[in-house]
Order: structure tokens, then sequence, then C-alpha cells
């Protein structure tokens, strides 16, 4: 396995692959454990999550240039992504007991309840795009319900992996309880069929999901899926114009545009299309596109060379089936895989980017008659993860909540994930749903018991 600096293109490390026994090691050490871990106290468990957190904290400056190094993000983002995931330490360190205590049940006669138990060791297999953030989101949850977690993270993040791992491991849990798997995706399937693993999540593309999903249901065995997303951004006449054009930049280019839950399709009235238009393709050509250390930098170049060839093979068929380049549209030649910040309009159903998840800085708009038009483009996709709506009419709101065929619509605001709301998708988006209390519902035994 390769770490490479997508910046330069150059290596920094490589990994060997777990062997075998290695693997069976690991396997053995993770259902050794969780029959110790399930028993200790909460406030235990969240002493030790509270001090994952703090480790974060205090290294994020360190941990924060490994993320940029090994995939491209911006620094500063990168350090917000690492004191991101410490409040998620600290959030389920402080909730995971009140969320996780017995549901009554009890009326008359009856005497039962929920109670929630842990299942067993839970396999993670996570994308490169938000390194410590995909991972925290389920590992948080899920060693504060009493499981244990094992990661399989993306092939070209492996510095990241070992540093979550060691991360836990220096807040003192267990050396069974969170452990990285340095594998290979053809290596899963093996993981899930093992007898030993209980449960898998994964967080990533539609197609690495599906075949996931198949081995866990040949398994029977749960499985949470957070796959890619093409959410709407849709902006209505009654907008604050200049703030969702802002806004809208930030949430298509966050991550380097590469974001499940960026905004990808721009769905605007008609009244003010020309207006946004304008005032759009502005704010993209300032953007500065460069060395995702320095601080000026806006984008950074994308994550892998074969996501850069994805997107640009994507632009490149959506031109020619029609979609016209208002700004961008082409790779940025030297070192690094960059790309130029892109706006393509007038796109045609038959382009790629019309249907496809496009994971790049590429915005795409479209033009909206009505109400009706902006439901109906919003939701002519296979995906349905987040969705965003800038209104200031009320029942236009109403509409757009109840209409928009998303896990999640946020009003006047860029979809973001939060610890407190729990986060997901319907459609080709996945199922099943991180963070807040859903979250850590997925991965327990809600058992029912019954008293006479
Ligand atoms: P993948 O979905 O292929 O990778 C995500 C994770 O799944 C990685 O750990 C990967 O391992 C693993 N994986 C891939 N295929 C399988 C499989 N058949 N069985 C089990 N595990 C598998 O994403 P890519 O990095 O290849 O990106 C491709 C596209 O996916 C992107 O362009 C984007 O559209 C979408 N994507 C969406 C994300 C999101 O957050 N919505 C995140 C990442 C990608 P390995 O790295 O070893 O292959």
């Amino acid at each position: 396995m390769k770490s490479i600096n997508p910046a330069t293109g150059e290596v920094r490390r490589t990994f060997d692959e777990l062997s075998d026994a290695e693997l069976e090691q690991r396997l053995a050490r993770a259902a050794e454990t969780f029959p110790a871990w399930r028993r200790v106290p909460f406030a235990e468990r969240s002493r030790l999550m509270a001090a994952a957190g703090a480790l974060l904290v205090a290294e994020k400056e360190k941990l924060g240039r490994l993320l940029t190094l090994e995939m491209g993000k911006t620094l500063a983002s990168a350090v917000a992504e690492v004191e991101k995931c410490a409040s998620a330490c600290r959030y389920y360190a402080e909730h995971a007991e009140r969320h996780l205590a017995d549901v009554d049940l009890s009326s008359g006669d009856l005497r039962a309840w929920v109670r929630h138990l842990p299942l067993g060791p839970v396999l993670a297999v996570m994308p490169w795009n938000f390194p410590f953030w995909q991972v925290f989101r389920f590992a948080a949850p899920a060693l504060m319900a009493g499981n244990v977690g094992l990661l399989k993270h993306a092939s070209n993040v492996p510095e990241c992996a070992l540093a979550i791992e060691d991360v836990f491991r220096r807040a003192g849990f267990p050396a069974g309880a969170f452990q990285t798997l340095l594998i290979g995706s053809k290596r899963v399937s093996q993981v899930i069929a093992d007898g030993r693993v209980v449960a898998v999540t994964l967080t990533g593309s539609d197609a690495a999901g599906q075949q996931v999903a198949r081995e866990a249901g040949e398994a029977l065995k749960k499985v949470v899926l957070e796959l890619g997303g093409s959410d709407p951004f849709v902006v209505m006449p009654s907008a604050d114009l200049e703030q969702a054009v802002k806004t809208g930049v930030t949430a298509r280019m966050i991550n380097n545009g590469q974001s499940c839950i960026a905004a990808k399709r721009f769905v605007v009235h008609a009244a003010i299309y020309d207006r946004f238009v304008e005032r759009y393709v502005e704010r993209v050509k300032a953007l500065r596109v460069g060395d995702p250390l320095l601080p000026e930098t806006d984008v950074g170049p994308l994550s892998t060379e074969a996501g850069l060839r994805q997107v640009e093979q994507q632009v490149d068929d959506s031109v020619k089936a029609g979609a016209r380049c208002l700004w961008g549209g082409r790779r940025i030649e030297g070192r690094g895989f960059f790309y130029a910040p892109t706006v393509l309009a007038d796109i045609p159903p038959a382009a790629p980017a019309f249907r496809e998840e496009v994971f790049g800085p590429v915005a795409l708009l479209f033009r909206a008659r009505d109400l009706d038009d902006a439901i109906r483009i919003a939701n002519d996709t296979p995906y349905g993860l987040g969705s965003s709506v800038w209104t200031h009419d009320a029942a236009e709101r109403a509409r757009f909540v109840d209409e928009f065929e998303a896990g999640q619509t946020f009003v006047n605001a860029m979809v973001a994930s939060d610890p407190r709301i729990p986060f997901g998708g319907v459609k080709r988006s996945g199922f099943g749903r991180e963070l807040a209390r859903l979250g850590i519902l997925e991965f327990v035994n809600q058992k029912t018991v019954l008293v006479k």
C-alpha cells in the first residue's frame, strides 16, 4: 500500500498488507477483547473516549498535516477535521449512556423494557475523503456501546489508518478494542464472512456498497451504508442571493470537491438564474488553487490520480454531450493531481454529470421554471443523501422539507454533519443512520425484556 502526496505525486511511504496470519491474529484479538470490553462500565468507557478526544485536540496540527500530505485537503480543513473528531468523542463520552438507557414499556400488568446491548466486533470499511472523521463517527458510538471496531480503511490512506489506531491505543483503550486492518478491498469478503465479525458499515461509492451489502446479506449480518450523493442546492427568489452564492461555492468546493454531501447540483429559479450564475462564476474564478499546506489555498489537489482521471472524463463526456462549460473544465498541468474549479450549465440528461456523482470541484447548474420544477429536478437523481434549499417563504419551505427525496434537508444552510444530529441517506445513497442517538442504536441489540 502506498501513501502518495497528491500535491506532488511523490510516494511518501509504502506499507505491506497484513499477511493471513496477521489478519487472523487481529480478528482473534477483537473476539477475545469483546467479552471484557462490553463489561467495562460507561464511566470508564467515557473516560477513555474523552482521553482520545483530548489527544486529538493536543495533536491536531501534527495529525492535520498528515491528512493533508496523504490526501490533499487544505491544512486548515484537516486541522478542523481532527477537531471535529474530538467533538464526536466528547459527544458520545457524554451522551452514550443516556442514549442507551433502558426504555420502559411497562403498563398495566405488563412489566417490560428495551435494553441496549452491544453486538461484538464490527467491521468498518471507510473512504479516504475525510480519513479521520468518517472513522471517528463510526468508532466513537460503536466503542461507547461496548462493541469493538475493525477498520479497513481506503488503500491510499494507510498512515491515517494507523494513526487512528494509535490514538485509541494511547488513550488507554485495550489493544483489541479498535484495530486497523491493512488489507485491500479484495479481502473484505473474507472478513465479512468470518464468524467473529457481527456487522459491517461502509462509507464510499455505491458500487462498493452493493458488493458489501450483498456479502453481508449472504452472511445475514447487519449492514449500514453511507454511499455517494449528488445533492441538490435549490435557490428560490426569496433567498438571500449573496449568501446563497457564497455558501454554494463553499458547499461545492469543500474538501477539494470530494464530499458525499457537497452541493453538486445547483437548481436555481428562472427569475434569479442569470444573476445567480454570474455571481457564482465570479466567485469560482477567484478561488486559489494550489499547495494545500499554504494558508491562502482554497482548493488543493484531488486525492488520487484515478480520481482526477474520472472527473476529467466525466466533464469531457458531459461537454461532448452538450453541456456548456462556463469556467474551468480541465486538469491543471504540472505536478500533482489538480483539477480546475469548474462550472457546467445546460447539462443534458445524456451527460454523465446529470446522473453520476462527480467527485471533484465541479458545479452543475440547472434552471427551474417554478417550485414544482425545482422539486422535480432536485429529485431526478438516483441518490438521496442531503439537500439544501434557500428560501424565506414558509409554504415553499414546507414543500421542500416534505418532498425532497433525501436523508436530510437543510434550509438556508449548507448540509454538514454534526455529532448531535443524525446523518444518512435514502435511494442509492444507502441506509441506516450515523451520529446522534440514531447512530449509536445501529450497532446494538435492542433486546426486549419481559418479567412476570
Ligand atoms: P470506493 O467506494 O471504491 O472506496 C471506499 C472504501 O471501500 C475503501 O476502503 C475501499 O477499499 C473499499 N472498497 C472498494 N471496493 C470494495 C469492494 N468491492 N468490497 C469491499 N470494499 C471495497 O471509493 P473510491 O475511492 O474508489 O472512489 C470512487 C468513487 O466513489 C468516487 O469517485 C466517488 O464518486 C465515490 N466515493 C464516495 C464517497 C462518499 O463519501 N460518498 C467516498 C469515497 C468515494 P480500497 O481503497 O482498498 O479499494
